[in-house]
């Protein structure tokens, strides 16, 4: 550091060179001072850009990334005349904080207001931060929070003023902008820092893995980091790689699930897949399905139950009984939405050479609120095949009626919500009336389904609905089953 005339300080790089005689004696030196307060300055900026946030200031993700990577470190290395670590002791732990209404607010005001919501959640954080410990932005609408030995001391002594108290409070009053005010709502996932921690991309993967079962939680959760949710996961996974090999495994089958007229007549049925596994044995749709989804697997297992669904028509055509009944399969939001959707299911149709208009597609009342022109357009398409249409769990959605009106549907069929407390309750008899005579004025064909009771039945049949599907009636079975039940006279 050098001063100038007028006192200020400034950096100076200054280089010293010998000037020799023709002996070889040194005889003089040269200093060549220079000034580079500008390059320390670009070194100050280059420095802001790569470890700082811009959007907040706060330390970036590369910048907490190394933080936790030097408390690891220090861990292996501990000095000379610290005590030895004990096997239980914490070195530190992460918060991965995540806020749950973010995408709305950014999605519905826009981006300025919603970068301003961030800066302000930053300054909220930055403001519950205790001697060493660090919160940084960790991309999106994610924040890290670091935290020491003793921020942890005080959290397990459940000390009052403990750092998650403050944050969780800083994050509970709503954030005003442009005089509109907006709720704060996180889930926090928490990770410990230990002596088997291996490196901290683990510390991370942890905390946000808590920070998602605290989302499911319900939000506004916090929830910590077990091996018990590691282990959930790797069972999920194992799961899913399980799902990927199951049709080639010929492991799933369709059940079917009778439905019947007003006079007891079987119309149709609904096919319903089952999953058995090698060793689990059956294992639930409501278990695989989700996992289908979330994995892309439900469009090939989809196109399975089409096609085997059509094979069925196929070979009922020379049944005496189940010639005429038509099958409902459930197509999925994402299979549906595939751009060969129409042409996969036209060219299984031609295939195998069944009439299109005993096969029925279901599509669930939420699947509507997306691409609604898309929707409406390969309905049609499908609709010129000769295939119905029926609307699943009608009555849980909030489609517009207006617009139910312009799609080609066939079927409505009133979620079983509607039908369970059917004979203990005025009103649900009266939504269920309704929806019946609503269905029935648009010319649509109304089902029932979840019919528990004879009562509920009776009860139906007054409400004017026009075919019916439950326990009561007949179960989900195995084709054989279903084949013998209605190949007896006495049916
Ligand atoms: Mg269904």
């Amino acid at each position: 550091m050098e001063s100038k005339k007028d006192g200020a300080v400034y950096p100076e790089l200054l280089s010293i060179s010998a000037v020799y005689d023709t002996n070889g004696d040194a005889v003089n030196y040269v200093a060549i001072a220079k000034d580079i307060t500008s390059v320390k300055q670009n070194e100050r900026t280059i420095n802001q850009l790569s470890f700082y946030d811009s959007l907040t200031c706060l330390p970036n993700r590369k910048m907490v990334l190394e933080h936790v990577e030097e408390i690891l470190t220090k861990r292996k290395t501990p000095s000379t005349n610290a005590p030895k670590a004990h096997k239980s002791q914490l070195f530190g732990a992460i918060l991965f904080i995540d806020l749950d209404n973010f995408k709305n607010i950014n999605d519905t005001k826009g981006h300025p207001i919603g970068d301003l919501f961030l800066q302000q959640v930053a300054v909220r954080l930055s403001e519950c931060m205790e001697d060493r410990s660090m919160v940084a932005r960790f991309g999106g609408d994610e924040f890290i929070v670091v935290l020491t030995p003793s921020n942890l001391e005080k959290i397990q002594a459940k000390h009052e003023e403990n750092i998650i108290h403050k944050i969780q409070s800083a994050l509970s009053s709503p954030i005003t902008l442009n005089e509109e005010s907006f709720d704060v709502s996180s889930s926090i996932g928490f990770a410990e820092i230990d002596h088997i921690t291996h490196t901290a991309a683990d510390v991370f993967k942890n905390a946000e893995l808590a920070m998602y079962e605290a989302k499911a939680a319900g939000r506004s959760q916090i929830c910590y980091y077990s091996v018990r949710m590691q282990e959930k996961l790797l069972s999920k996974m194992n799961l899913e790689l399980a799902l990927r090999d199951a049709i080639t495994n010929d492991e799933f089958e369709l059940y079917y699930q009778p439905q019947f007229d007003r006079l007891g007549n079987i119309q149709g049925v609904e096919a319903l897949i089952r999953w058995f596994h090698p060793t689990q044995g059956l294992i639930s749709p409501m278990q695989f399905i989700p996992l289908a989804e979330e994995s892309k697997l439900i469009i090939s297992i989809g196109d399975w139950v089409i096609r085997t669904a059509c094979l069925q028509l196929k070979k009922w055509q020379t049944s005496s009984n189940l010639q005429h009944a038509t099958i409902s399969v459930n197509v999925s939001a994402l299979q549906f939405s595939q751009d060969d959707f129409v042409t996969s299911v036209e060219a299984i149709l031609r295939e195998i050479d069944v009439p299109p208009k005993q096969l029925q597609i279901e599509l669930t009342e939420s699947m509507l609120v997306a691409d609604k022109e898309i929707i409406a357009h390969k309905m049609g398409e499908l609709k010129q095949l000769g295939i119905q249409f029926s609307l699943d769990d009608f009555g849980t959605g909030y489609s517009s009626l207006s617009y139910l009106q312009k799609l080609p549907f066939d079927q409505l069929k009133i979620d079983q919500s509607f039908v369970r407390g059917l004979s203990s309750h005025d009103e649900d008899s009266s939504l269920a009336f309704a929806i019946a005579a609503m269905g029935s004025s648009l010319g649509l064909e109304v089902i029932a389904e979840g019919v528990e009771t004879q009562a509920q039945l009776d009860l139906l049949k007054q409400c004017g609905c026009d075919l019916f599907q439950g326990y009561f009636l007949g179960y989900p079975v195995p084709v054989s089953e279903l084949e013998n039940r209605f190949s007896q006279r006495d049916r």
